[in-house]
């Protein structure tokens, strides 16, 4: 952990819990580590905002000389806020209406399209201008069937037997394909999948001799479990160079840009989320113990079936408690609502606090108010070791500044 058992009680007198903890150091290494993977080619990161969109996390990723995605509007808008210039930004869009990708246009902020549908919609609006297209390879990977966003059963993507059509009304509409696009799914730990994932795709990019770029996609893991391995960048980062240089070989446009879009591999690391011990109890044969860290706070457990690490911080200096097999809990009305089940923890007691690790991607970010809940606030250790607040918490107010009360 980045901050001691101290500093943890310090930040919940504070700033109270839940709250997510992130750390800056950790943050900027890990740009870092992505912008330092393929140092002999023309790389531009992309970091795939979604995973974490507060505004502070993106400054700093922005300082460090990333790119961005956007999903949405929303996104463009926070990306602008953070200082990033149109051109760093890729809106990869997904059964989006007209507005939206005019929304974008309007900014010069170029638009990756998933469907030949919506490259027709794209034609109509804005004749003669640049996009990219998304294809599916078809092979996808990813730590569960709902993050598998490639191969024969997903909604994403152009698949390659398509590219006569997407041809066609590139030629209809006058439009310039900027750059092709793939993503094949989130959290490999073992690189294999995204070589041959690149390899396939480039099959694709052959077909287009004069791309600008091509955007190999994100999905680099994370060691959520202890005793898993990090990703071998060294490795990937020599077999992936390997594979480029075959195919520039061959490739007409020596300057291509290759573009990669990791979300978690950038932030996951960085952030801890904190909660306080409300409760505990037996009930029948199981040991709960009751946190304010409802789904509603993490919903990656509830939604995937995703493991964090967590740990019990003893209140005092935590003497004599032993462990027990003990499943943590929030404070949501559904049965799901589990943060970690039977795991080997130390005795907790009401005040103690916990603290579930690898929480800076798709943490806050698919955060909700269920059950009336509050949203957490967020809090930055810079680099010299001091805590700042860079989202607060939701307050009552916020929960019903939408309803009409006229
Ligand atoms: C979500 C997403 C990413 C990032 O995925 P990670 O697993 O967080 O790296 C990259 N590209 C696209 C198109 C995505 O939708």
């Amino acid at each position: 952990m980045f901050i001691t058992n101290d500093m943890c009680f310090r930040l919940k007198e504070k700033y109270g819990t839940p709250l997510y903890v992130y750390s800056e150091e950790i943050l900027r290494e890990k740009c870092r580590d992505m912008k330092n993977l393929l140092p002999n080619k023309n790389v531009r990161i992309n970091y795939s905002a979604k995973a974490n969109t507060n505004l502070e996390i993106l400054k700093i990723i922005r300082e460090e000389g990333l790119d961005v995605d956007a999903m949405s509007p929303g996104e463009i808008y926070i990306e602008l806020m953070a200082g990033f210039k149109p051109e760093q930004i890729f809106y990869i869009s997904n059964n989006v209406s007209a507005e939206e990708m005019k929304h974008a246009i309007d900014r010069n902020i170029l638009v990756g399209v998933d469907s030949l549908s919506q490259l027709e919609t794209f034609g109509q609006i804005n004749p003669g201008g640049r996009v990219a297209v998304r294809f599916n390879p078809g092979i996808g990977a990813g730590h569960h069937e709902k993050v598998i966003t490639a191969g024969k059963k997903t909604k994403f993507g152009v698949q390659k037997e398509f590219i006569p059509e997407v041809k066609a009304i590139l030629q209809k509409y006058n439009l310039t394909l900027a750059g092709i696009n793939q993503h094949i799914g989130s959290l490999f730990l073992d690189g294999k999948a995204y070589v041959d994932g690149v390899k396939s795709f480039l099959e694709i990019a052959r077909e287009f001799p004069s791309l600008s770029f091509i955007d190999m996609g994100g999905g680099f893991g994370v060691p959520y479990r202890k005793e898993e391995k990090p990703l071998d960048l060294n490795k990937l980062g020599d077999e992936l160079d390997k594979v480029l240089s075959d195919f520039l070989k061959e490739y007409p446009n020596k300057d291509v840009v290759f573009k990669m879009e990791p979300g978690r591999y950038i932030v996951a690391e960085c952030g801890i989320l904190l909660g306080t011990v409300h409760s505990v109890k037996k009930n029948y044969d199981n040991t709960y113990i009751g946190t304010d860290i409802g789904f509603n706070v993490l919903v990656r457990p509830v939604m995937y079936d995703s493991w964090h690490e967590v740990a019990i911080i003893k209140k005092g200096d935590g003497a004599g408690t032993g462990e027990e097999t003990a499943t943590i809990v929030g404070n949501i009305c559904e049965t799901g609502d589990i943060l970690a089940k039977d795991r080997k923890l130390p005795k907790a007691q009401v005040g103690d606090m916990v603290v579930a690790f690898n929480a800076g991607a798709y943490g806050y970010a698919m955060s909700s108010n269920y059950n009336c809940r509050l949203r957490p606030a967020e809090v930055l250790i810079d680099k010299n070791g001091n805590d700042r607040l860079i989202r607060r918490r939701d307050t009552l107010e916020s929960l019903v500044q939408n309803f009409i009360t006229e």
